[in-house]
């Protein structure tokens, strides 16, 4: 009798709203750079809530805050939070902020940049989900690892909707676990 080899992993309902929605535009904002727009995902209410309940779902029960990064991860963190019942955190970028605040400079696919959180907004030891669009170089969500983990916060995971894996962002955020809707 013939051995059948198991068939590929059907991709995710959410990758595939991804795989059929997401919009890429070489050249920009810079020259060398195929940036990946989501918002095509963001504006179809279907999609939408399938990448909502797939981040949500992936680390259920292992968090109890999750944290969004300005601006699109904003827009995740905000649903997601909605979804599973948790709280939210706003990590935004530098000088936006009042009062006493962690910073954390990284560089950036193209340039640098500063991100920075409120201290004392959650109970030392929350369990946090750190949640983006786009996993590129790891510099952005590593630079945030940092800014949880120093307000005293315990790293739970990461969600992304998008992984460019020739940027081996991934290897940047150690054993964290990460995941990633689509990776491309
Ligand atoms: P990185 O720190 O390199 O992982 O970059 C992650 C952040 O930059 C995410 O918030 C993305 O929104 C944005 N980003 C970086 N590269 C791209 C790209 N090629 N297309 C779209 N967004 C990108």
């Amino acid at each position: 009798m013939t051995q059948l080899s198991s068939p590929p992993a059907a991709p995710s309902s959410a990758a595939t709203h991804v795989d059929a929605l997401l919009a890429s535009y070489p050249d920009f904002p810079q020259p060398d750079i195929l940036f990946r727009d989501l918002n095509p995902v963001f504006a179809d209410a279907v999609a939408f809530r399938a990448i909502i309940d797939d981040l949500a779902d992936q680390h259920r029960g292992q968090f109890d805050a999750v944290a969004g990064i300005e601006a699109r991860g904003f827009l995740l963190a905000a649903a997601v939070g909605y979804a599973a019942n948790v709280a939210v955190l706003a990590v935004r970028k530098g000088g936006k902020l009042p009062g006493t605040v962690l910073t954390e400079e990284y560089d950036l696919e193209y340039g640098s940049a500063r991100l920075e959180l409120e201290i004392g907004q959650l109970s030392v030891g929350t369990r946090v989900l750190i949640l983006d669009d786009v996993l590129a170089t790891g510099g952005t969500i590593a630079a945030t690892s940092r800014l949880i983990e120093r307000a005293g916060y315990i790293l739970t995971g990461v969600g992304v909707v998008l992984e460019l894996t020739d940027l081996h962002g991934r290897e940047r955020l150690g054993t964290t676990p990460v995941h990633a809707i689509r990776s491309i």
